[in-house]
């Protein structure tokens, strides 16, 4: 029996031996959710909201960002999930904002969550708008990237919890329960990821920076692509340990950088117990091929086989080798 017929809209995607993976889209751009409806996301993974921070010399305003997010959940299948990350600036993305300050390493320096912790306005700005467009939705999802310490984590919720007693006194209609995640992207959250498992409503698991500072690999430094190996042994456990730790706290989890569209590092994803994969439209069809060749259980053997490796070369030759039919 074929069951993506019985559900027209929303077709799920399933492996071999009917293991459910959910497959969700990155959106840049509000233009771009229409391929990914077209092509059966069963929802948003990952909205990135710089990009209208990038292309102005200055910040857009609370309202501005008001109308471009409610064209964001207008836009969204509805009853899909919308996962929406605060602002990412800074590292590769750079913005322009008037105390803007050249740093000698920007991708370790004032960026993403640190950069909203510190200018409290710009980041309280962008919570409340997003809050406010989000009111009467269902299926809401706060995120904030790159995370390096429960610490930060908490005062990144304590702010949101602030926008929204301010809301509430003003009587401006809002979202008052957003799930709220956090990206995975520094290997600094490993140590402590049951902890964070409990905080956090879910995970979203950025390979592209993840494998960057773990590796201390530019992620758009041609002289060191050879260093940045996203079958790295150091790579791959720390992946496992995140779905691990997710599993065992009942925390969602899903992976938005590139490997989650990449033929050859899915098997090893859904392996380790990855069922959430979220990548940018295009891609979503050849995803959905690879799922439905791989079998789950194959998946978590090979899985293993991956994690057990030490070195790079022997971790390059499991894959190589692949799953297996
Ligand atoms: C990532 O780091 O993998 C990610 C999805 O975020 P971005 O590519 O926007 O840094
Ligand atoms: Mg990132």
């Amino acid at each position: 029996e074929n069951r993506t017929k019985t559900r027209a809209m929303q077709p799920a995607t399933y492996t071999l031996d009917n293991r459910r993976i959910r497959l969700l889209a990155n959106i840049n751009l509000l233009s771009e959710i229409r391929l990914a409806r077209k092509l059966k996301a069963e929802g948003i993974g990952l909205y990135r909201t710089e990009f209208p921070f990038l292309i102005r010399g200055g910040f857009p305003s609370e309202d501005e960002q008001y109308f471009i997010y409610k064209g964001l959940f207008d836009k969204t299948e509805p009853g899909t999930v919308t996962t929406v990350r605060t602002l990412d600036a800074g590292g590769e993305k750079v913005i322009k904002h008037t105390d803007f300050i050249q740093e000698a390493n920007p991708a370790l320096g004032l960026r993403s969550i640190r950069f909203s912790l510190k200018y409290r306005q710009i980041f309280q700005a962008q919570i409340k708008a997003i809050l406010r467009a989000a009111h009467g939705r269902e299926k809401v999802r706060l995120m904030f990237p790159l995370i390096s310490s429960i610490d930060e984590f908490v005062a990144g919720k304590q702010v949101m919890a602030e926008c929204i007693r301010q809301m509430e006194q003003e009587g401006v209609p809002h979202k008052n329960d957003p799930e709220v995640g956090m990206m995975i992207e520094l290997p600094s959250v490993l140590a402590t990821i049951d902890e964070f498992a409990q905080l956090a409503d879910f995970f979203a698991i950025g390979t592209n920076d993840f494998i960057q500072y773990m590796l201390g690999a530019d992620r758009g430094n041609k002289l060191v692509a050879e260093y940045y190996i996203p079958y790295h042994p150091a790579v791959n456990r720390g992946i496992a340990t995140i779905a691990t730790a997710a599993a065992g706290h009942g925390t969602d989890v899903s992976v938005c950088g590139e490997m989650a569209h990449d033929p050859d590092h899915i098997p090893f994803l859904i392996g380790v117990g990855i069922t959430t994969l979220s990548v940018d439209p295009k891609f979503l069809p050849r995803v959905q091929a690879t799922v439905m060749e791989t079998s789950f259980s194959r998946a978590k053997v090979y899985a293993q086989r991956l994690l057990e490796q030490t070195r790079v070369k022997d971790a390059a030759e499991v894959l190589k080798t692949g799953p297996g039919k």
